[in-house]
């Protein structure tokens, strides 16, 4: 044991102490250093601004291994002789080069530091050629515990796919594995066995045939992509197609399903064009014509693979047949064609730099399921939709992660955040002019990476209301607000409870079936006072808050 690990632990243990004393020893204990690698802008990634990608690789579905080479070029911001690829174990970094030189690898874990001979001058653009191989960790339970699944379809073909949200694409190919640099282009080249071919994200470019038994597929991404996003989908598929006339003209649909599966798909796919006219609707237009919209059928349930959607949900409406907000109206759409092709314009568009900001690609996401229905069947359906699915929230974690180690925030970023963007839309009380902030969110940052106080300020702007205290509230701890009331002959008094600094938001209440909007307030108890008798008094329901009778 060396010194400064000897410190580092003092130091950890002393942390240690004065976490536990505030209550949250367990959190900080949970992450590594390897945490830190992963989920940090270190000085070895900073340095570069990634631009393109070209991932070529030979996938052997019979030894489940890969073996091949990333191409990685960059600008280079600021002058360092440092840069940081990460892969994961098992996989092996064989080589890296630059202009042909072999360059020295120091390995940390799944990050690997490597020592680049030419001088880096700012505003060069370089690349790096990273070989790897080996057998990569086999998918537990795709896509949440991800990684490669080495399936069979019932014909006994291969049927290979990869999902890494969260784990990270360097658990399958090398690359800088943080949210917050997406590269500009991209090209995927994958060799596989003859009677399978790989769909991946982007354009089909070519097919070549090796004549080793073995075929290439070579796929050309023309917009920033994020890693995660990036995939691979190899079996024996078949392929038929549509013309969209969408917002910005025509947009090539794709659907590649497996053989067996091709008449069902041709009539369980209709909620794709459906999905795509209402959500250009509600959020702008497709935000990746240039690379064409793709559902691509894979044996896990499904992701939001840009422009090659993965789809697994069983050509069964709803959530595997599921509703899940027990209302009937999750019955109406298939979840996964709706729910990951929501993911285009949020997560895929608008996407995150740092994972502990995730709500932004799922809140968004949940809450557009609201808006096809919405689109389709009105605003009341919708409402009951969105209302119904309260009943899965836990309030156990605040929706925002932790900074910098790759952490995310509650799984509540699905039902909670969308019930507080439903909630948003009752505050902004206009629906055109919420519809208008939905496709400004997706206009300003078109093609980017943001941070959730971007979408707030974003929000707090298009809006022109103050939300300060409204996101504090919902995104940053796990009290719901809790609107307190007495109800007298002619009176009304009532007051917020357990909610934060500033927490200003008004409500709509019924009495005698009429209409009014409060303010409540945690400093005072107000009251409303009318000319006859009150019969009657509810809180409206799109209000995500608890509502208390006091006797
Ligand atoms: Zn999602």
């Amino acid at each position: 044991m060396n010194k400064t690990l000897i410190s580092t632990l003092i130091l950890v243990i002393t942390l240690c102490v004065n976490a536990n004393a505030q209550g949250l020893l367990q959190e900080k204990n949970k992450f590594t250093h390897q945490d830190t690698l992963r989920g940090s802008i270190t000085p070895e990634r900073e340095w570069w601004d990634l631009t393109y990608y070209h991932l070529d690789i030979k996938v052997n579905p019979e030894t489940k291994t890969i073996a091949g080479k990333n191409t990685i070029q960059y600008t280079v911001l600021k002058p360092n002789q440092v840069l940081q690829i990460d892969l994961q174990e098992p996989l092996v970094l064989t080589k890296v080069t630059q202009n042909d030189k072999a360059l020295e690898i120091k390995h940390d874990g799944n990050a690997h530091f490597v020592t680049l001979k030419d001088q880096q001058n700012i505003g060069e653009t370089n690349s790096v050629i990273a070989y790897y191989e080996g057998k990569p960790r086999e998918a537990i339970r795709a896509p949440w515990d991800g990684g490669i699944s080495w399936k069979k379809d019932n014909n006994g073909n291969h049927f290979i796919a990869s999902s890494c949200q969260g784990l990270g694409a360097s658990v399958w190919w090398p690359n800088k594995d943080h949210m917050y640099d997406e590269v500009d282009s991209m090209d995927i080249s994958v060799t596989v066995p003859k009677g399978l071919m790989n769909v991946s994200n982007g354009r089909l470019k070519s097919v070549i045939d090796n004549k080793d038994e073995t075929i290439t597929t070579n796929w050309h991404v023309a917009n920033p992509i994020n890693n995660y996003g990036v995939n691979i989908n190899i079996g024996n598929y078949v392929n038929f197609s549509e013309v969209y006339k969408g917002e910005k003209g025509d947009l090539d649909m794709n659907y590649f399903v497996l053989k067996e599966n091709l008449e069902k798909a041709k009539a369980h796919f209709k909620d794709a064009p459906k999905m795509m006219k209402a959500f250009e609707h509600w959020f702008g237009p497709y935000p990746f014509y240039e690379d064409s919209f793709k559902l691509v059928e894979v044996p896990y349930l499904g992701m939001e693979h840009q422009s090659s959607v993965t789809y697994g949900n069983k050509y069964m409406n709803g959530y595997l047949g599921d509703d899940l907000s027990g209302t009937g109206w999750g019955l109406k759409f298939d979840f996964i064609i709706i729910h990951e092709s929501g993911h285009e314009w949020f997560a895929n568009n608008i996407t995150n730099i740092d994972i502990a900001d995730m709500w932004i690609h799922e809140s968004f996401t949940s809450y557009s399921e609201n808006l096809f229905l919405d689109y389709y069947y009105g605003k009341e359906a919708a409402a009951e939709y969105v209302i119904g699915k309260r009943k899965n929230i836990r309030n156990d974690r605040p929706l925002i992660g932790q900074y910098n180690v790759n952490n995310e925030g509650s799984g509540d970023m699905y039902y909670k955040g969308e019930n507080m963007l439903h909630t948003l839309r009752q505050l902004v009380n206009d629906d055109e002019k919420w519809r208008q902030i939905l496709r400004t969110l997706n206009s300003k940052f078109y093609h980017q990476t943001v941070t959730t106080q971007q979408i707030e300020d974003c929000l707090t702007e298009a809006s022109d209301l103050d939300l300060k205290g409204f996101f504090n509230q919902y995104l940053r701890t796990t009290k719901i607000p809790a609107f307190e009331y007495k109800v007298y002959k002619r009176e009304i008094k009532f007051n917020w409870n357990h909610v934060v600094d500033n927490f200003n938001m008004p409500i709509e209440v019924l009495v005698n079936g009429k209409s009014f909007t409060i303010t409540p307030s945690d400093k005072e108890v107000k009251s409303l006072k009318f000319d006859s008798d009150i019969n009657t008094f509810e809180v409206d329901k799109d209000y995500y808050i608890n509502s208390y009778r006091v006797k």
